[in-house]
């Protein structure tokens, strides 16, 4: 993937609309396919086919709990060209999500079950369904009790057939929380582009990352599959952000954001998972050699560096995370939005950000030259 790959000029021109957003991926093959997003709409006249093999992991801006850019828009447009010109992926209807996707969502007929949180879901899937609402529920439970940040959530928990005709801008598989009141999507079954790429990276992985999976009473090929509900909780991240009113202009920090929000959650609620998480992770840093390593290529680029390097980007995110979090836990969210309260002026510069980061808390600088040098 990459410029290489007949990818890469989609992502210039990507770049050039000044467009980005959140944990995306994208590949020439399903398996290599894989995003991690937060996109908001775009004229529907700008909006090309997708690819249905093309997924991103995705929650886009709603009122009242905004802060995202502008500039978030639907990344599946930009990916699609050059994956189209190759030939070798059907297209899809594509538009944006819809404000009333709930009414979209009730209009389905599906089963429903109500505890604090409503979840609908297809039929033989009740199960799962109940075990994703109670996951949600508990992270929202989790950050209502120490932020006092509750978003309004429903659920859907859907086969691909269902998805296809309902989250028609999203690839099947990659949890995703859009509209108003926002609808959080989840896969029930586990034929799923993110789970085939984790699964398809086994042979590179170290053994820390094994150790970490095992910790979780899971093995990889087990662990690959788990991770997409976790992913879920990093797209649950973006709707806190947004609704606790932390408002930063930065791709990267955005993404590390979430995460964090997501880590925070499972360290203190659910320990094995934290390590489940640590462990995919882990073994994208082992077993992938990206060609994009920088953070300038990150905020440039966005999801335009490729499936695999944007879940390579994501591994580098979470090992700051978990080194902030051992310090602060979910006292540096509060402290996050003292320093960047929504309505104030936005950092000047990556550059800028990143230093004010390292007053919060040493480390940023060290890791951007380790990590993410550039
Ligand atoms: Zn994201």
């Amino acid at each position: 993937m990459g410029r290489g790959g007949g990818y890469g000029r989609a992502a210039e021109i990507r770049a050039r609309r000044g467009r980005d957003n959140g944990w995306i991926t994208l590949g020439l093959r399903p398996a290599d396919i894989v995003p991690w997003k937060v996109a908001p709409p775009v004229a529907a006249d700008k909006v090309p086919a997708v690819p249905r093999t093309l997924s991103s992991f995705s929650s886009s801006p709603r009122p009242g709990m905004s802060p995202r850019p502008a500039t978030f828009v639907r990344r599946a447009a930009r990916v699609l060209p050059a994956l189209l010109a190759f030939g070798a992926i059907p297209a899809a209807a594509q538009d944006d999500p819809p404000l009333d996707l709930l009414a979209r969502v009730r209009a389905l007929g599906l089963p429903s079950s109500t505890d604090r949180i409503t979840v609908y879901f297809d039929r033989g899937h009740e199960a799962k369904a109940v075990r994703l609402r109670t996951l949600v529920q508990d992270a929202v439970q989790f950050f209502s009790d120490s932020l006092g940040v509750a978003p309004d959530l429903t659920l859907a928990v859907v086969e691909r057939p269902t998805w296809e005709r309902t989250f028609t801008w999203q690839p099947y598989g990659i949890p995703g929380v859009e509209g108003t009141p926002p609808v959080a999507f989840l896969p029930a079954t586990d034929d799923n582009v993110a789970a085939d790429d984790a699964l398809s990276i086994a042979a590179g992985i170290s053994d820390s990352a094994r150790r970490l999976v095992r910790a979780a009473g899971s093995t990889w090929d087990d662990a690959s599959r788990r991770y997409v509900d976790l992913v879920a909780l990093h797209e649950l991240g973006h709707a806190f952000v947004a609704s606790y009113g932390i408002s930063v202009r930065s791709k990267w920090f955005n993404e590390w954001l979430a995460t964090y929000f997501a880590y925070t959650y499972l360290r203190a609620m659910r320990p094995r998972e934290a390590q489940l998480w640590e462990g995919i992770l882990q073994g994208y840093t082992d077993a992938v050699h990206p060609e994009h390593r920088s953070l300038a290529d990150f905020e440039r680029l966005y999801a335009g560096v490729g499936a695999r390097n944007y879940v390579w980007y994501q591994a580098q995110f979470q090992a700051r995370v978990a080194a902030v979090h051992d310090a602060h836990g979910v006292q540096f969210l509060r402290m996050l939005r003292s320093a960047f309260p929504r309505g104030a002026a936005p950092v000047g510069s990556q550059d800028e950000l990143l230093e004010r980061l390292e007053q919060m808390r040493a480390g940023f600088q060290k890791w951007r030259g380790e990590r993410v040098p550039g």
